[in-house]
């Protein structure tokens, strides 16, 4: 089995959860950057899919426009439920930093 490696200067790690001996890259923290950097995405991925519920409703006429309410109306909620979900995550992450 092949040691961890340290992603920024190539040199093999004692462990992958200590910071890097050569060049001090922190692997943790990378990580817990990375994770957030995701959960940012999440946030906008969300919050364009809570547009795209709003729109449906706003800009809805003909024959189709209960339907399409409904669709936004569900839509929108989704979007808001994710954008909850992923804010309450990222609070926490940030509180259990400090
Ligand atoms: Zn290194």
């Amino acid at each position: 089995m092949l040691s961890p490696r340290c992603p920024q200067c190539g040199q093999p790690l004692p462990d992958s959860s200590v910071a890097c001996t050569s060049c001090g890259y922190d692997g943790t923290k990378a990580a817990r950057q990375r994770t957030n950097r995701i959960l940012t995405l999440v946030l906008l991925f969300a919050m364009g899919i809570c547009l795209v519920g709003a729109c449906l409703v706003f800009f809805r006429g003909g024959d189709t426009s209960r339907r399409q309410a409904i669709v936004g109306d569900l839509v929108f909620a989704a979007g808001f439920l994710i954008y909850l979900i992923t804010r309450v995550v990222l609070f926490i992450r940030q509180r259990r930093k400090r």
